[in-house]
């Protein structure tokens, strides 16, 4: 084992054990990972893990040894937690989940960000793609009762989207081409129409779309800061991202 391997495994990271994999679709897996720090974890909705995919693999490069993965649901008192791993973009992140098998370690840190749940809107608008679907999940179920919630949820192929953990299907489902520029546009705007009180949008996924939907929010809709949750997951041009 190489010397940074070493330290990553031993200093940076903590262990978990993939207990469960199970395919969500042609496109995404579930796993989850059991650990004995979930019990006690800190834990707000919208933290995400660093996972060292690509330790101990000497031929690996260092920035491909590492992908963030949102925490889709955690089970404190059973002391595991659920990730949804899509896998259109084939790299390192992609090949480690169609390989990985229950039984096998896998290192992680915690990373909490500030994509989480915020209470304080009246009305949300999530926005994402297969990527991005189960942070949304989370962000969402965290929501308390009775907030009124539109969605926009898209891949190529509709039916590689999935239900949220418990089997409900509480978004909007779409099947639109990568980087759907104008089609996103159409349908946010009609979604924005039906939103009242206090309005927030989430957005991840696709850095385009990211970018382009911060901007419409902020210099059309003049909406404010603190109304626009965004968090670019991949970016056509990098290989991980954060
Ligand atoms: C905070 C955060 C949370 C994240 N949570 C999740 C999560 O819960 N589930 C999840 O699946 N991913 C998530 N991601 C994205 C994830 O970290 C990886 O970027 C992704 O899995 C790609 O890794 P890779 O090694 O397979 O491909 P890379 O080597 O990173 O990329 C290879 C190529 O694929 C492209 N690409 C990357 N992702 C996609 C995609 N979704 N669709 C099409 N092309 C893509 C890249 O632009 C690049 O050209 C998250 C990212 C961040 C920053």
């Amino acid at each position: 084992m190489g010397i940074i391997d070493s330290i990553l495994k031993k200093v940076v990271l903590q262990e978990a054990l993939i207990v469960e994999k199970t395919k969500l679709s042609d496109a995404a897996y579930k796993i989850r990972l059991k650990s004995e720090g979930i019990a006690s974890a800190d834990f707000v909705p919208g933290y995400f893990l660093r996972l060292g995919i690509g330790i101990d693999k000497e031929e690996v490069s260092m920035k491909d040894k590492i992908r963030s993965y949102s925490v889709w649901d955690i089970n404190k008192s059973e002391g595991y937690m659920d990730l949804a791993i899509a896998t259109h973009s084939k790299g390192m992140g992609s090949n480690w989940v169609e390989q990985c098998q229950p039984g096998e370690d896998v290192y992680f840190k915690w990373k909490k960000g500030n994509f989480l749940v915020d209470n304080s809107a009246d009305s949300y608008l999530m926005i994402g793609d297969l990527s991005a679907l189960s942070h949304l999940y989370m962000i969402h179920r965290a929501l308390p009762a009775g907030k009124n919630v539109e969605s926009i949820i898209y891949s190529h192929n509709k039916n590689e989207l999935f239900p949220d953990i418990s089997g409900t299907e509480p978004f909007d489902f779409y099947g639109l081409p990568t980087n759907p520029k104008e089609e996103i546009m159409d349908l946010v705007k009609a979604r924005v129409s039906k939103m009242s009180g206090k309005k927030m949008v989430y957005i991840a996924g696709d850095s385009r779309i990211c970018a382009q939907l911060n901007q419409y929010f902020r210099k059309e809709l003049k909406w404010e800061t603190k109304q626009i949750k965004t968090k670019p997951f991949w970016n056509p041009d990098k290989k991980g991202l954060e």
